[in-house]
């Protein structure tokens, strides 16, 4: 790895053993993050997104499990550390976040001593720093009255105060990655947009890298450094977010922003790409997208899944026959 490589995951494969066979949720992904980069990673619902970042913390759920490829943090490969050092990560270096905060928090402790908690598990920084940083993160997290609220228990919060709540926890520890799942999307327009606005500026203030899992292309463009887009436990397009605004070469990428007349619309409710995601069971190793993709020749049926390839620097695509542009190809 490259010093300013933060994470890789090569050729992971993660699948669920459930009664009905088996369920490939991820079919072989590459990603790699860089330091204070923030990575979106899009897709629909069931994609494969949310198996992507457990992975990454071996947080797995059973019947699912790691059948192939490698997690790499910072020079360490995730599966050669112990579980002491897999907390350590987990506590210190790594924090996640989910969509619903409600019920990640404790409801019968209050949210200072649990934000003083994870501080003191970790450094033996004195009480009233303590406090005083967590005051501060409450704060630029724009939480009103942060030393009230410290004494206040999680069920008394709206879900848009425990949503910045969660966040605040999960900067508390200064970790290099945050991995926020959704981290907003239950959230009314204006206040999502707020939040996101503030940790970003967190986010550059203090170098932290972000993988940002959202379905929301306006998300994706208002905070994004790089983007990966995944389908059916794969990803079919990925680079820097300019390049692919610009020129979405696969044809999902493609569609993804053909069904959006507006940026802020969701990807979760594509109505007017035909058709629905495979199912993951038995899943044939073809493009995944082949059911559903107007520009699908003989080519994708009789070949395997192309693998990425580059349209330009930084910015790479897995399909035989990628939206063309004027001027642009050589
Ligand atoms: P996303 O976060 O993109 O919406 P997930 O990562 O949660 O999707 O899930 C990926 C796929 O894994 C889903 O399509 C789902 O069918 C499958 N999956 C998730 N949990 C289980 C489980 N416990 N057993 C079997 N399949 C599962
Ligand atoms: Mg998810």
């Amino acid at each position: 790895m490259t010093p300013s490589q933060l994470l890789e995951i090569k050729d992971l494969h993660m699948y669920f053993y459930s009664r009905e066979g088996i369920v490939k949720a991820i079919s072989g992904i590459d990603l790699t993050m860089h330091e204070s980069q923030v990575l979106a990673l899009v897709g629909e619902s069931g994609s494969g997104k949310s198996m992507t970042a457990l992975s990454i913390l071996r947080l797995v759920p059973y019947p699912g499990r790691i059948v192939q490829g490698e997690v790499w943090f910072r020079g360490r490969r995730m599966a050669d550390l112990s579980d002491s050092e897999i907390r350590h990560i987990r506590g210190n270096e790594i924090s996640i976040v989910f969509q619903d905060a409600t019920a990640a928090l404790n409801p019968v402790i209050t949210v200072g001593q649990q934000m003083e908690e994870i501080l003191q598990a970790h450094s033996d920084i004195s009480s009233a720093s303590a406090r005083q940083l967590c005051e501060g993160l409450l704060k630029e997290m724009g939480l009103p009255e942060p030393s009230r609220l410290m004494e206040t228990y999680p069920f008394q919060l709206s879900g848009g105060m425990a949503q910045r709540v969660m966040l605040a926890m999960a900067l508390t520890p200064e970790p290099r990655l945050l991995i926020a799942d959704e981290p907003t999307s239950n959230l009314d327009v204006t206040l999502q947009a707020e939040i996101l606005q503030r940790l970003k500026r967190l986010q550059r203030e203090r170098g932290t890298s972000i993988l940002l899992i959202t379905h929301d292309m306006g998300v994706v463009a208002q905070m994004a450094d790089e983007v990966a887009v995944m389908y059916a436990g794969k990803i079919l397009e990925s680079g820097y977010r300019d390049s692919i605004f610009r020129h979405p070469v696969h044809p999902y990428t493609w569609n993804l922003f053909q069904a959006l007349p507006r940026v802020d619309q969701d990807v979760d409710t594509l109505l007017s790409i035909p058709g629905l995601p495979p199912d993951l069971i038995d899943l044939p190793d073809q493009c995944p997208f082949l059911p559903r993709c107007r520009k699908a020749t003989v080519e994708c049926r009789i070949n395997p899944h192309p693998a990425l390839r580059e349209f330009e620097p930084e910015h790479v695509f897995a399909c035989y026959n990628p939206v063309e542009y004027e001027g642009d190809r050589t």
